[in-house]
């Protein structure tokens, strides 16, 4: 998710066009109500039919309840209308998505509080599996703390998140003493920060990390470096930045996004592999976990289709190793509950 125009610049420098959805699977998030999808390998030890997901990344907007300015932008006329928990569920297919988490969709600012209203609403409910939220939030703003109090204690709440892409988000912003202090209290309060950010910039990610040590950080979208890029500088620059963030223990990487900057209905699940592995490697696997960022994905794959591509790219890894990237290690990053 980024805002209007440097999302339009983003999937434009990541040769990204517009297409369609075709979301046609069908299911309730009971996993045990739908037919078994046949996605194991030949070769594969384990049954990914079986594996339970957390999607740590799931996107809802009711348009008839909050202003998102960025979806006016000409590259996401797609998705421009309201995407609602009914929807995301008939799209799962037969993966296994057991929780999910709500990942803010950067609505206008005087609507935040009402946003994190919306998706606790969610979250008490028993007719979806969303268990917890990554709220929007301007740890830029001197007014954060007040904002964040009531909150404090709310373990539905497990993180925040401001993207730090936008045009009007100049390099270095998440570096100045108000934004440090910010990040700083949210691991005061067992929460964590998402890291959304240009991919040439992830070392200040890395510096953020160290000057607030006991606030846990996660890098989304494999650090936002689009799968088609060849410019070994830039890939380079991301690559550097990936491994300062490594180094640093309380900084995790979240294999998602990535999808909607492969070429749409020309991409295939081997054209994700350099990147999801590379994040894989440089983290480990015990600081890694997936994302499903939809309903953004779908400007270049139905959401089953990414995930089943994620399956296929890590077919061959132990049952264990593909336990902590769909489920285990989301459950103890973001510290989420049971529904
Ligand atoms: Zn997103």
């Amino acid at each position: 998710m980024v805002a209007q125009s440097s999302r339009r610049e983003f999937l434009e420098a990541a040769g990204v066009a517009a297409a369609g959805a075709c979301l046609t699977l069908n299911s309730s998030f009971a996993a045990e109500d739908r037919p078994a999808q046949v996605i194991r390998k030949k070769g594969s030890a384990v049954n990914q039919n079986d594996l339970a997901i957390v999607d740590t990344h799931q996107h809802l907007w009711d348009l008839t309840k909050f202003n998102l300015p960025w979806l006016k932008g000409d590259a996401v006329q797609k998705i421009n209308r309201s995407y609602l928990m009914a929807d995301y569920l008939k799209l799962i297919g037969s993966h296994k998505v057991v929780k999910t988490v709500y990942m803010e969709v950067n609505v206008a600012a005087d609507q935040q509080a009402a946003e994190a209203e919306y998706v606790l609403d969610l979250c008490r409910r028993d007719d979806n599996p969303m268990v917890g939220a990554i709220i929007g939030g301007s740890p830029q703003s001197a007014e954060f703390a007040n904002y964040m109090k009531p909150y404090a204690e709310n373990r539905r709440i497990n993180g925040v998140r401001t993207v730090l892409h936008d045009d009007d988000r100049p390099k270095g912003m998440c570096l100045e003493k108000t934004f440090v202090d910010n990040v700083k209290l949210l691991g005061e309060m067992d929460k964590s920060f998402d890291l959304c950010m240009r991919p040439g910039e992830i070392g200040d990610g890395a510096k953020l990390a160290e000057l607030a040590p006991k606030t846990r950080l996660i890098v989304d979208h494999c650090g936002n470096m689009p799968v088609t890029a060849d410019k070994q500088q830039a890939r380079d620059a991301w690559m550097a930045g990936m491994k300062e963030a490594a180094a640093r223990p309380n900084v995790f990487c979240k294999i998602s996004g990535i999808i909607v900057t492969a070429k749409a209905d020309a991409w295939k699940p081997q054209d994700l592999a350099a990147n999801v592995n590379f994040c894989l490697e440089t983290f480990g696997i015990d600081r890694c976990f997936f994302g499903g960022d939809w309903p953004v994905c779908t400007l270049t794959a139905p959401l089953a289709d990414w995930i089943s591509a994620l399956k296929e790219i890590v077919k061959d890894k132990p049952l264990d190793f593909q336990k902590k990237l769909f489920h285990d290690n989301a459950v103890r990053i973001y510290k989420l509950q049971d529904k």
